[in-house]
């Protein structure tokens, strides 16, 4: 994976070649982009890339090929210790022709339920860290030598195009875990907090693991969880993973609303 910025940061963004500028834009400034089978590099960069997976693209994905967690995590994705953070992140993993498992012939074979970072390209944006001041997210455009879309004709301000691309209610689903992943990557890790880690890990992405831990172990006469979530979370991956981030909250940092019974 290429360093910049913005994954220093751990805002994720996929590049497929190792020529690109990361070009500042205002929020009402507009870029010219778009991407369809009419280009001629339609395909060239899902290939030999970084696509780092969010939660909700997990529980997306996984539900669209009608698979459990565990199968997805190893039929489909590899877990990296991204540098500099020591943190275990899932990315997609390449075919044997380093394309992505989803390429198809005729484009994204998951382009409905396609990861979050397939959808922002080519937006991406820096935030400040918890060391920095802070302020207002700074967004860029990544432009690829290899990427012609930049010279078609539509037009968009990147708010315009993230509301096109459907990302904005992924965006703030997935958000109080990036909050977490931006805190954990502030720690400076130790073995004996790998046990945290595999829990990360489990309520993160294998959500059907996180599913049985809740409800097949003692953990609800442990913890004082109300009946309403409880029903909530039985069958809803979404909102169980909500409630994921916030068990994570607790265990990582013993904060939030869960709590142990009196
Ligand atoms: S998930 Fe789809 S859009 Fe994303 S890299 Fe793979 S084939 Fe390309
Ligand atoms: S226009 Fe850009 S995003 Fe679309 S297929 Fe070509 S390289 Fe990929």
């Amino acid at each position: 994976m290429k360093e910049t910025k913005s994954q220093s940061d751990l805002q994720q963004i996929r590049t497929a070649s190792d020529r690109f500028r990361l070009k500042p834009i205002a929020p009402d400034e507009k870029f010219s982009f778009s991407c369809h089978p009419g280009v001629s590099c339609f395909n060239d960069c899902c290939k030999q890339i970084d696509v780092l997976l969010t939660p909700f693209d997990v529980v997306r994905i996984k539900r669209k090929l009608d698979i459990r967690s565990d199968q997805f995590l190893a039929r489909y994705s590899v877990l990296q210790n991204f540098k500099d953070t020591d943190l275990p992140l899932l990315k997609l993993k390449m075919g044997d022709d380093e394309s992505c498992v989803f390429l198809g012939e005729k484009g994204c074979t998951i382009y409905e339920n396609r990861p979050v970072v397939c959808r922002n390209y080519p937006t991406g944006v820096a935030t400040k860290s918890s060391t920095e001041e802070a302020g207002e997210n700074s967004y860029f455009i990544i432009e690829e030598d290899m990427c012609k879309g930049h010279f078609e004709k539509e037009t968009w301000t990147v708010s315009e195009y993230k509301k096109n691309q459907g990302v904005i209610e992924l965006d703030e689903q997935n958000q109080p875990w990036l909050e977490i992943v931006a805190r954990l990557k502030s720690l400076a890790l130790k073995d004996d907090q790998d046990q945290k880690m595999n829990v990360f890990i489990m309520t993160s992405y294998d959500i059907d693991a996180f599913r049985s831990f809740v409800f097949n172990s003692t953990f609800l006469t442990r913890f004082d969880i109300n009946n309403d979530t409880v029903e909530r979370i039985k069958s809803d991956d979404e909102e169980l993973l909500k409630f994921g981030f916030e068990w994570l909250k607790f265990i990582l940092f013993n904060e939030g609303p869960i709590r142990p019974r009196e």
